[in-house]
């Protein structure tokens, strides 16, 4: 699927190609046809799924198209001030009427939303969004009011003042959307949010995001919508308590390679699916693998139809014991022979990675999840850790180590690090999963001749999980 496809406006799809997306995740799939149409939406999906430009991409459209249709001019709220000074006469201030009000729950998450909004509306210079936050100064506020910005972005506090102050008028307010709106609720803006609902015209669009749908966020999403659409993201639901998950840092590419090619050799392994960023990278690891004597193949997009199903064929067949594929091409593949997910890069949306690893664990079984991380994209994998509220432990293969330890001190949160965790580059054991006197297959193969001190991949019954729930 392509942004083109979902009928956005030009100024936006070229907005978005210079931010380098090429395809929309599945929130905005999802969200941003229903959006243009105008239909009201609860969505739940967390930070991570792309859900900032599910909910503003179909807005823009709206005000891209309104703002072809309407010649330029029209005076600013600040400029008529200023005009009427001009004249002689005694100014006076006229209220902000924005059209899109977007409520968040912190201060980071407006400045966040809306330096989005500025990338996405790049190339519409008609549309300006500002945020308007607890502890901006005052003047600073004012000032940005009187731009009478199309898109106001706010956290409910500092917004309720301006209402009641009169600098801001919602009579014209088209679109509302509350993200995060659990958090919201959680910190104890229910009373604000009805107030500020009530302000707003009936006949509004109003799209909710939050990570739960369910009890006082769900009642309060049902008040304030009409007939919506109903989507739900894999997230946090997604336990897969049959998948050891499990991270193994790497130097190079080389020592990734090695690894790979390690990991690969596992007696238990039956299947497995390597997944990597690009499709050229899954071509080319797909033919060294075939080269060490692995029988891989490559999936992705570029393949013609009547190619991947022969590839997925020979998958489900057990012709095809090494798949290296990338995430579009992989989604909904259900092989139960499938033993091992490789990361072979880490996945763009941490929703690609409940993706990625749910290909393994079919049918009742188990699987194992394994990401291979250079040490400085540590953020990506704290960034999965929160969207799946889980650690995923980080384990260390004899022979393998990396030369960089990764024990730095971790908070008690999943994505933060806390001391004590198996985060720390912790020696696991390295034969669980091995089967005694085993012999690597390839041996002496020219892709990958690292060290082979056993045929396990570390310690995926020993190392601790933990979850929000357990804490
Ligand atoms: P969000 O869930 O809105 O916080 O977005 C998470 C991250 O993904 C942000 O850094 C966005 O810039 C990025 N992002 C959102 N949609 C896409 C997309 N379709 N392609 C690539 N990156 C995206």
């Amino acid at each position: 699927m392509t942004f083109e496809s979902l009928g956005l406006h030009p100024s936006i799809i070229k907005a978005l190609a210079e931010s380098g997306y090429t395809e929309p995740t599945s929130v905005q799939a999802q969200a941003i046809p229903a959006g243009i149409e105008g239909r009201d939406m609860m969505v739940s999906s967390q930070t991570g799924s792309g859900k900032t430009a599910a909910f503003m991409l179909p807005a823009l459209h709206k005000f891209a198209i309104q703002s072809d249709e309407q010649p330029a001019g029209g005076k600013t709220p600040n400029q008529e001030m200023q005009s009427s000074r001009s004249r002689g006469e005694r100014p006076r201030f006229k209220a902000a009427q924005p059209k899109m009000l977007v409520l968040t729950p912190t201060r980071e998450l407006a400045l966040q939303v809306t330096t989005s909004t500025d990338k996405y509306g790049a190339f519409n210079r008609r549309v300006k969004a500002v945020s308007i936050l607890g502890g901006m100064p005052y003047p600073k506020q004012m000032q940005l009011l009187s731009r009478n910005p199309e898109i106001l972005v706010a956290t409910p506090g500092r917004l309720i003042d301006h209402m009641e102050s009169g600098k801001i008028d919602f009579s014209q307010l088209q679109i509302l959307v509350l993200d995060e709106a659990d958090r919201m609720l959680d910190m104890g803006f229910i009373d604000d949010i009805e107030k500020i609902v009530a302000a707003t015209p009936e006949g509004r669009q109003t799209m909710l995001f939050s990570a739960t749908l369910d009890g006082m966020v769900g009642n309060m999403a049902k008040r304030i919508t009409r007939d919506p659409l109903i989507i739900q993201i894999a997230g946090s639901a997604s336990k897969h308590e049959n998948i050891q998950q499990r991270v193994h840092f790497v130097d190079d590419l080389s020592h990734k390679n090695r690894m790979l090619d390690h990991l690969l050799r596992d007696e238990t392994m039956d299947q497995a699916v390597v997944f990597t960023a690009t499709k050229r990278d899954a071509d080319t690891i797909a033919d060294r693998l075939n080269i060490a004597g692995f029988a891989a193949a490559a999936l992705h997009g570029d393949m013609h139809q009547g190619a991947r199903n022969r590839t997925l064929d020979g998958l489900r067949r057990g012709n095809i014991r090494v798949l290296v594929a990338t995430d579009v091409a992989a989604r909904g593949i259900d092989v139960p022979g499938i033993t091992h997910v490789v990361n072979y890069d880490l996945p763009k949306f941490p929703e690609d990675y409940v993706h990625r690893i749910g290909r393994t664990g079919r049918a009742g079984r188990n699987g194992i999840a394994v990401s291979l991380v250079n040490h400085a994209e540590g953020m990506n994998v704290k960034r999965i850790e929160r969207f799946t509220k889980q650690l995923i432990p980080v384990s260390v293969i004899e022979g393998f180590e990396p030369k960089r330890s990764a024990s730095a001190p971790r908070s008690n949160k999943p994505g933060g690090w806390k001391p004590g965790d198996n985060r720390g580059g912790n020696k696991t054991s390295q034969r669980t999963f091995s089967k005694p006197g085993s012999a690597p297959r390839n041996e002496g193969s020219g892709f990958g001749k690292g060290p082979r001190t056993g045929s396990g991949t570390g310690n995926p019954a020993g190392a601790p999980r933990r979850s929000f729930g357990e804490r």
